[in-house]
């Protein structure tokens, strides 16, 4: 029995294993240390009356003959959620068919799995610093990979200016790790350079519900000729805490074509249809009242609850005259260790001398040497005392 080789490639993911195993160390060594974690991007807040309400009826529904569902068929969302995305992107501005809309258990599964309709051994765009999953699915893939700098330079958002023979590009908008979120003139440069040279946009937009700032673009589809080069890929995790509930969705536009005419929104269908059985009905009557105006209303107090615990983060660190970036318009604070001291340093001095938890920014890619992520996902207790502690 021979393994896929690829899987040989993938370096080991030290990161969270080596921060859990500090935290240990620290906990053993100070039992009583009331150690705060600003490391994980999980929420803490819990799910929207809304949500639980809905989800209550559906297990009910589920419970009765009368009303008793089994497979999702096609398996690609039902048309009642999928119709609520639709109207969820023209609350944007954004005319979305609700056909275009492919219903997954969440972004992560759909970054790495749509990689299956493209040609094995393509050559793929990530930015540095990266959300890791980009970089291991791609490896898995036997693909190669090139890294497009993302630096305090550019403020973390790097251009298009991307090598010959690109197919595949993966942009992140509000950025994990970093927090920078792109203009609407950034992304036009981008769609540009994808519809010149012909490679694939893939918009990963799990963090658009962050952004505040109305002048900024919280779908690529707000961008002209996105729909010809850009495929979009979103979640509930964020906007309406549902990660441990699992939803999200892909975006493919109807005349998005490979090379050869074939419509990539049809071989997306066909790649899910066969490898995936859908959403739960439970999960998708959730997902469906978390876009509702009454369920909106209370994600975005979440939502504002997050933005609070950053804007209290980030002006902890104004005072002590630390650089950051993100804080707003983005859950994550991506700080400059001071004094040029090191990822791994900063963190150790935080979690041995403040107990605050963070994620060194080394873990994702060698721009990230150097920086340090805070997320602005816990309790606003949590998030006071730390800022507290780091003054
Ligand atoms: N994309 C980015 C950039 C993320 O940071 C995350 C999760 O942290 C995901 C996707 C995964 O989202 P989901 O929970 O929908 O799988």
């Amino acid at each position: 029995m021979n393994i896929n080789q690829n899987y040989s490639n993938l370096q080991d993911s030290y990161l969270f294993r080596t921060i859990a195993q500090r935290v240990s160390a620290r906990k053993a060594e100070n039992p009583g240390a009331g150690i705060i974690r600003l490391g994980i991007g999980d929420v803490t807040r819990p799910l929207a009356p809304a949500v639980v309400d809905a989800m209550g009826k559906a297990v009910r529904e589920m419970g009765d003959a009368a009303t008793f569902r089994g497979y999702d068929d096609g398996g690609v969302g039902y048309d009642f959620l999928r119709d609520a995305i639709a109207g969820y992107y023209k609350s944007k501005g954004v005319d979305i068919g609700a056909d275009e809309i492919i219903v997954s258990d969440g972004a992560k599964s759909d970054v790495g799995n749509i990689l299956d309709i493209f040609r094995p051994g393509a050559t793929v765009a990530v930015p540095d610093p990266v959300y890791p999953v980009y970089v291991d699915a791609n490896v898995m893939a036997g693909n190669k990979i090139v890294y497009i700098d993302g630096n305090e330079e550019n403020g973390f958002l790097p251009s298009p200016d991307l090598p010959d023979g690109v197919d595949i590009v993966y942009i992140c908008s509000p950025n994990n790790p970093t927090g920078a979120a792109y203009s609407r003139e950034q992304l036009r440069r981008w769609t540009d350079q994808a519809l010149s040279s012909g490679a694939v946009i893939l918009f990963d937009a799990a963090y658009e519900s962050f952004i505040t700032d109305p002048a900024l673009p919280r779908s690529i589809f707000e961008i002209e000729g996105a729909r010809r080069c850009a495929v979009e890929i979103c979640s509930f995790s964020k906007l309406a805490g549902f990660t441990g509930v699992r939803c999200g969705y892909t975006v493919v536009p109807r005349e998005l074509r490979a090379g050869e005419g074939k419509s990539l929104l049809e071989l997306w269908k066909r790649r899910q249809t066969t490898k995936f059985n859908g959403v739960s009905y439970i999960t998708q009557r959730g997902a469906e009242a978390a876009l509702s105006p009454e369920g909106l209303a209370q994600c975005r107090e979440n939502i504002a609850y997050y933005g609070e615990n950053a804007r209290i983060i980030g002006a902890a660190l104004e005072k002590l005259g630390i650089r950051y970036f993100g804080g707003v318009n983005a859950p994550y604070i991506w700080l400059r260790c001071p004094d040029g001291v090191g990822s791994w340093e900063y963190f150790d001095y935080l979690l041995n001398e403040k107990d605050i938890v963070s994620t060194p920014g080394a873990g994702f890619g060698k721009n990230g040497e150097g920086f340090l992520r805070l997320t602005a996902f816990g309790t606003r207790e949590n998030t006071e005392e730390a800022a507290a502690r780091l003054g």
